[in-house]
């Protein structure tokens, strides 16, 4: 039988699943993108309730509850009398994420549309994000993760869906492998990383799609920490960051005006050294 998968994120569901099975999963993620962000949430809170093999296996009793959202330990936060979710309901989330769960292995709080958590209803949410029990655990679907203050997203795990099939996992792992070059201050890896890019065909598209998610990442790691801080797990400074966040929207543009792949990949490869050393 055919394994249950987020449709269009195959990559993402493995990845998902290999963390169960390692019962390694947070209590705090952020599900953004275009994709299916509801059907990903459920999958989630799946992965969390699971009690068969390789979780989510989507046969289980808690598995079909949840994906019948009849689960009772997986609440769906919702307002359906306010444009907005009011603090109310929120408050209510947040003193009930205290209480064990009734039959499930965790409480999940599944946001559908954070479009509709202002800044206010998130600040009620932050504390218990930060220390409340072990079992809760908070999924936030958002078309973008900026929906969200940075005092939230950094304590959230962002997994990305892709839009359609573009963004599969081979891109999400480049992105990753340059932002941790990048901010590891790494310019040999570097260097290496880009000749590979030479040489290795790479499409203009690709290429494209590496170096935006590599530049919405950087811009991430600046916006979650203060003008004086210096973001986690970097040994760069956030004027080198920016610097390097400038140098790829640059290129980006490049690629965009049909400037070949090797050419756009040597001058960054110069550039991004030279915001190391700067
Ligand atoms: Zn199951």
């Amino acid at each position: 039988m055919k394994m249950w998968t987020i449709e269009g994120n195959e990559g993402l569901a493995e990845e998902i699943r290999a963390a169960a099975g390692r019962d390694a999963l947070g209590s705090a993620y952020i599900l953004s993108g275009g994709g299916s962000r509801g059907e990903a949430g459920r999958y989630l809170a799946a992965a969390m309730e699971c009690r068969g093999e390789r979780p989510p296996c989507g046969v289980c009793a808690a598995c079909r509850k949840v994906r019948a959202g009849i689960h009772p330990d997986v609440v769906v936060v919702e307002d359906a009398e306010h444009k907005n979710i009011s603090t109310e309901v929120l408050r209510a989330v947040r003193s009930d994420a205290y209480i064990l769960p009734n039959e499930g292995r965790r409480k999940v709080y599944l946001f559908p549309d954070c479009s509709r958590l202002d800044a206010k209803s998130q600040n009620v949410l932050l504390k218990v994000l930060e220390e409340g029990p072990a079992h809760a655990a908070f999924l936030f679907c958002a078309q973008t993760s900026a929906q969200l203050l940075p005092t939230i997203r950094s304590r959230c795990v962002t997994l990305r869906l892709a839009e359609g099939a573009e963004e599969g996992p081979a891109e999400r792992d480049r992105a990753e492998r340059l932002c941790s070059l990048l901010l590891g201050g790494d310019t040999l890896g570097l260097a290496a990383f880009f000749t590979a890019v030479e040489t290795g065909k790479m499409k203009r598209e690709e290429l494209q799609a590496l170096l935006t998610e590599t530049r919405d990442r950087i811009v991430q790691a600046l916006a979650e920490t203060g003008p004086g801080g210096r973001p986690a797990d970097s040994r760069l400074s956030r004027r080198q960051l920016t610097g390097m966040a400038d140098v790829l929207e640059r290129q980006i543009r490049q690629l965009r005006f049909n400037l070949g792949v090797g050419h756009v990949a040597g001058a960054l490869s110069v550039e991004l050294a030279r915001c190391m050393r700067e």
